[in-house]
């Protein structure tokens, strides 16, 4: 049963102040399966209420009580993952063994970031005179805004919550509309948990109306966003008018370079995975596969094949390795960029087109031969895309991945630790992984440069930008 979604204002769940609601469908049967409160600016000016007061409590709370509250969510959450996950496949389409491991590696996320809260360590700083006590202390930046995307609807939410409360910040998370009894339930366990009230909130309404009332609100000092980079520049330099500060998590083309050296059947292993992982709606998803000229036709030989062998569905069904695309807007996005790419020359080597037409359900795809003019080349696919490219010699990889404004995620195979260590130093990107899939787990940063954004939302690093350092100077006399 999927439930109708209210907001979770001041520690207790309300529908919007003017009953407006949002429909919530199942983008494997377009069907609707429920509806989603819609706040409007009544229901915001409480939560703002809310959130300054949640924030007097919450800050006072130790770490250490702050963590065992932290914990006590993470069990929550591991002991509802099967009726959440339940939740997450209706709404998102993901199968449901992905929607577990999301909600799992949530819990993860918060077991660390409660770690993290006693470990916000500040420092004493040796002074001139002796008489003098130098302190450096980490405080709570301050209420927060957030927006989480609908791609992984706990993954990127928790990132936000934990490391806010972490901090000792309080919260306004506006999490996705179009998958949000997911989110909901993440919000409840921290409720449950014994997060006082107005300290986690949750909003649902129109994105830009809720961006921009809340960032601007003087009570918000931090905006968190996770989503294009389009709308991350935009909420960018609203943050910046009003001297918030923010962490931005946006989009990616990750490169995927392929050496003469690699095992590539451990590459077309581990990259197919990660590639139709969640349909390819995965802002670390591979897309630019740049494979060296010895090794090419093999590689697109295997990885085409396993593109054929990704099983599609709808996501309950036990068999099903890729649901369908989250949203009925995906599939003419992925439509536009593939016409596009076979005008200008690319060749189909599988899939290309949407199956059936019931649910948002789309083939794994391969591209060979598309020219970097074409705008998948250029622009996040954001679906299960794949575009394999041929290159000679290292630097023309390099150039190649280094060419977008992008800096999000890479990805590199090779036997050669030179080639491995140049890979590491010379791609720009926040995160590279080499022989593997070895990113985001809770205690490594998560991040990216360039257009990619900026801020880290994990590892050690993931507290800080929702700290504000603060120096104290106390001459004892
Ligand atoms: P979009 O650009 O309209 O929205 C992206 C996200 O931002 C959504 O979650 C949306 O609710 C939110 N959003 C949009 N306008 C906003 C505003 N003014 N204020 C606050 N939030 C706002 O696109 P979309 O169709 O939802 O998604 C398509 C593109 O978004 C993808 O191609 C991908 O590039 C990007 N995306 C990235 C991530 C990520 O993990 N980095 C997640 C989801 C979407």
């Amino acid at each position: 049963m999927y439930p109708n979604v209210l907001l979770a204002i001041n520690g207790a769940w309300v529908p919007a102040k003017d009953g407006r609601t949002l429909d919530v469908r199942n983008p494997a049967t377009e069907e609707v399966i429920g509806t989603v409160a819609h706040a409007g600016k009544t229901d915001l000016d409480v939560a703002l209420a809310a959130v300054a007061q949640g924030f007097d409590t919450w800050r006072k709370i130790s770490a250490f009580d702050r963590a065992k509250i932290m914990r006590r969510a993470a069990e929550l959450l591991r002991s509802r993952a099967d009726d959440i996950a339940r939740l997450m496949t209706l709404e998102q389409g993901k199968p449901l063994a992905q929607s577990k491991a999301e909600t799992l590696a949530g819990a993860d996320i918060i077991d660390w970031m409660a770690e993290e809260a006693r470990r916000s360590y500040g420092r004493l700083v040796p002074a001139r005179n002796p008489q003098v006590q130098q302190m450096v202390i980490k405080e709570p930046v301050g209420p927060v805004a957030a927006f989480s995307p609908w791609n992984f609807p706990i993954n990127q939410a928790v990132r936000k919550i934990s490391s806010a409360l972490a901090a000792g910040c309080a919260i306004i998370l506006k999490a996705p509309e179009e998958t949000p009894a997911s989110p909901a339930e993440l919000v409840r366990v921290f409720m449950d948990a014994g997060v006082p009230a107005g300290a986690v909130n949750l909003v649902f309404g129109v994105p830009q109306e809720i961006s921009e009332y809340l960032i601007p609100h003087p009570i918000i000092r931090k905006i968190s966003f996770t989503g294009s980079t389009t709308i991350g520049k935009k909420l960018a330099a609203l943050a910046g008018t009003h001297m918030k500060r923010a962490t931005m998590e946006l989009g990616g083309h990750a490169p995927v370079i392929v050496f003469d050296d690699a095992d590539i059947d451990k590459a077309v292993a581990h990259m197919g995975a990660a590639k139709f992982r969640n349909a390819g709606q995965i802002c670390v998803a591979p897309t630019r596969f740049l494979v060296q000229q010895g090794h090419y036709d093999a590689f697109v030989d295997k990885f085409s094949a396993a593109a054929r062998a990704v099983k599609v569905g709808d996501g309950l069904a036990a068999d099903s390795a890729m649901g369908p695309l989250a949203n009925a807007r995906r599939i003419p996005a992925l439509e536009g960029m593939l016409q596009d790419a076979l005008a200008k020359g690319g060749k189909l080597q599988t899939g290309g087109g949407r199956i059936g037409n019931r649910g948002y359900f789309f083939e794994p795809t391969v591209l060979t031969d598309v020219p970097v003019t074409a705008r998948i080349m250029n622009e996040e696919p954001f679906g299960p895309i794949a575009i394999i490219s041929r290159f000679e010699k290292v630097e023309e990889a390099v150039t190649e991945a280094n060419r977008l404004p992008y800096g999000l995620a890479a990805y590199g195979f090779t036997r050669s630790s030179a080639r491995a260590h140049q890979l590491m130093t010379e791609v720009e990107s926040g995160m590279i992984s080499i022989n593997h899939y070895g990113l985001a787990l809770p205690e490594v940063p998560f991040g990216g440069i360039k257009e990619s954004g900026y801020g880290s939302e994990g590892g050690t690093e993931a507290i800080e930008p929702y700290l504000n350092t603060k120096f104290t100077s106390l001459l004892n006399d």
